[in-house]
């Protein structure tokens, strides 16, 4: 299956900064409402943080727009296809995840790439409405880092945010709230957090709104990723 959102055109109307994006996935079985409802989850946990952000000295809050939409993978032919618009696709918006019950020959966790736009998600991480793994990846996508990149079982010492880990720990005091039974984060208790969303809006994505009252984050990285996940991109 594959699952394709899209990504990040702001524009500044009034006091909203509507931030649009397309999740669309490809794929086999029920994957249309799998994108949907992918999309929906999103959508719902990035606006969830209300975040806000200024530009021109003006507070505006921000709003996301995620749409789903389901690629063809039906055999060979869908894949060449799903591939051929992967490939030419200039739209930063555009998002391209491949959804596997695997994400490599090994099993494996979803994955994407840090201001890119593509990567692969496993379907057990997704599909259950409310769930917070297709935001995360998506989050990374848009810039944002693990919030502790060197140390993968760090202590989480308040509210999960969106760039939680599943191996992080919960602090004893916090674990009836958002730890499971062992004590690690309950992934379903990340939320957008307004340091998410400022780290989304970097100095250079305000500027950018301020001068064009748009701004893209992350750029197209066009790869291709097999059911084994193999990445392959255009010669
Ligand atoms: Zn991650």
């Amino acid at each position: 299956m594959g699952l394709l959102p899209e990504k990040y055109v702001f524009i500044l109307r009034h006091q909203h900064a509507t931030h649009i994006a397309r999740l669309h996935a490809g794929a086999s079985g029920a994957s249309s409402a799998l994108a949907v409802s992918a999309a929906q989850d999103i959508q719902d946990l990035y606006n969830s943080a209300g975040g806000k952000i200024t530009v021109n000295g003006a507070s505006y809050t921000v709003k996301f727009e995620v749409r789903g939409h389901a690629l063809e993978s039906k055999g060979i032919t869908g894949e060449f296809r799903t591939a051929g618009k992967i490939f030419t696709n200039s739209d930063p918006r555009n998002n391209f995840f491949r959804v596997e019950n695997q994400t490599s020959s090994s099993g494996g966790e979803s994955f994407s790439r840090r201001s890119g736009n593509d990567g692969m998600l496993n379907y057990s991480e997704i599909s259950k409405r409310g769930s917070t793994t297709e935001a995360h990846e998506i989050g990374h996508g848009l810039g944002l880092r693990h919030n502790n990149e060197s140390d993968y079982s760090s202590l989480i010492k308040g509210k999960p945010d969106l760039m939680d880990n599943r191996n992080d720990r919960v602090q004893e005091k916090y674990r009836s709230k958002y730890a499971l039974p062992d004590g690690s984060l309950n992934l379903d208790k990340r939320e957008v957090s307004q340091k998410n969303i400022d780290d989304i809006f970097t100095p250079d994505v305000i500027n950018s709104l301020e001068k064009n009252g748009k701004a893209a984050i992350g750029t197209t990285t066009n790869t291709y990723y097999a059911p084994n996940g193999q990445g392959f991109n255009k010669k």
